[in-house]
């Protein structure tokens, strides 16, 4: 059964995870990774990772490490500009009822990941120059013009898939773009065990801690952000925020030591079929997702695990029976949770100081599951 030769583009969330499971069921499959060895996963941003995540990381018989590199959030909490608090959530019904919900760096979920597989698997430095899909199968000609013959091509690489640019067309895909952005900076403070967002009209700030350090977005809509630059958006910030809350001045001061701040623009992806012939796609290179209802990484790693799941049941005459199984399961499920990200960004990403004060009335209203029902559902099980 375990006789199908695999290639998986990306060694991101996805694609580790898939990787890990993949070997655990006796697979031996071929990852290759764009960056470099030495530049690979030396940066990166914070990550909220719902149960929906952290139930594969136990099925990876990583649960251990998972808990000691993460922290869990009690609290959600949402601010006005100016700093004072508009509506307390709290997160007890998802740590008591599916799993901890916890915070935790890209970069060690990343070690994480890749302490549960043989590396020797992966080949940095390397993507894909071009695939033809034969009868049953993909031939691959790699960046080194290498060439093999892979029964799956499991395409694992992101938001922007190179995968998904070659073999599917222009008008089988589109972008969503929420014409948004903004930059990350980390703070060494003693982290809280809540979410602080801050929603302004033209701007966006969270605080987001993981283990010994807080990760912060500082955003607006790309048009402002690039027209003030940083270090000015910072400043008009600052003058908004009373002085009654220092924490927060500190927490913008991090984004003006920044040596070279990376511009983050909001923007996700759908992809109508995420299969042609042989080739599957995983993570955003299917179903992108904004940050804003912090998902994304758990959907890849949900589905991750149902792709393992169905190509440990199939064999190489029934693959494509395998992975329709593996796109009914995952793909209403992932549409779904994509959709509250999408509809949190049209809350969230507000221009008009009118329009700003009327949602930061009518959130009061709200609970958590309202507003996130879509990814409620999903953790119910449906
Ligand atoms: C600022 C920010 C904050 C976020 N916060 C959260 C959060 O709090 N919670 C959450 O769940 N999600 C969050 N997300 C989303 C989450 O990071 C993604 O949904 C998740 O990483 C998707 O996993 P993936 O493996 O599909 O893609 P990625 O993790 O992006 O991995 C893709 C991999 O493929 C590699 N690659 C790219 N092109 C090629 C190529 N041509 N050949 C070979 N390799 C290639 C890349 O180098 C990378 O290693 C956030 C995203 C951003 C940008």
């Amino acid at each position: 059964m375990q006789d199908l030769n695999i290639l998986i583009v990306g060694a991101g969330v996805a694609g580790l995870t898939c990787a890990g499971l993949l070997q655990r069921k006796g697979f031996k499959p071929v990852i290759i990774e764009k960056e470099p060895e030495g530049k690979f996963n030396t940066s990166g941003y914070m990550l909220g990772l719902l149960p929906l995540g952290g139930r594969v990381l136990t099925e990876l018989d990583a649960g251990e490490e998972y808990f000691a590199r993460s922290i869990q959030m009690e609290k959600y909490e949402i601010h006005k500009e100016d700093g004072s608090l508009n509506k307390s959530f709290s997160l007890d019904f998802i740590n008591d009822d599916y799993g901890s919900y916890r915070g935790i760096s890209r970069r060690a979920l990343i070690e994480i990941l890749l302490g549960k597989i043989d590396v020797s698997s992966i080949y940095y430095g390397t993507t894909v120059n071009t695939l033809r899909q034969n009868d049953n199968s993909v031939e691959v000609t790699f960046s080194d013009n290498s060439r093999q013959v892979f029964d799956l091509v499991i395409a694992a690489d992101g938001m922007h898939s190179q995968i998904r640019r070659q073999m599917w067309k222009k008008d089988e895909y589109a972008y969503f773009d929420t014409n948004w952005g903004g930059w990350v900076a980390w703070l060494d403070s003693e982290p809280v065990n809540s979410y602080k967002e801050y929603w302004g009209a033209s701007s966006f700030m969270g605080l987001y801690p993981v283990k010994n350090q807080t990760g912060v977005f500082l955003g607006g809509p790309n048009e402002v952000a690039h027209e003030k630059g940083l270090h000015q958006f910072v400043w008009e910030i600052q003058s908004q925020i009373r002085p009654e809350y220092p924490e927060l001045h500190s927490a913008l001061e991090a984004f003006l030591k920044m040596e070279k701040p990376y511009f983050w623009e909001f923007h996700d992806c759908k992809t109508e079929n995420w299969q042609k012939g042989n080739i599957i796609l995983l993570g955003d290179s299917a179903a992108g997702f904004l940050p804003t209802a912090g998902v994304g990484a758990s959907m890849a790693m949900d589905s991750a695990s149902a792709l393992a799941d169905e190509l440990s049941r199939t064999d190489k005459n029934h693959l494509d029976y395998g992975l329709h199984l593996y796109v009914k399961r995952q793909k209403s499920r992932v549409e779904n949770a994509q959709k509250d990200s999408r509809n949190l960004a049209r809350i969230m990403f507000v221009k008009s100081k009118v329009i700003a004060a009327v949602r930061d009335y009518a959130l009061r209203f709200y609970s958590l599951k309202q507003l996130a029902s879509n990814i409620n559902r999903t953790m119910e099980g449906a």
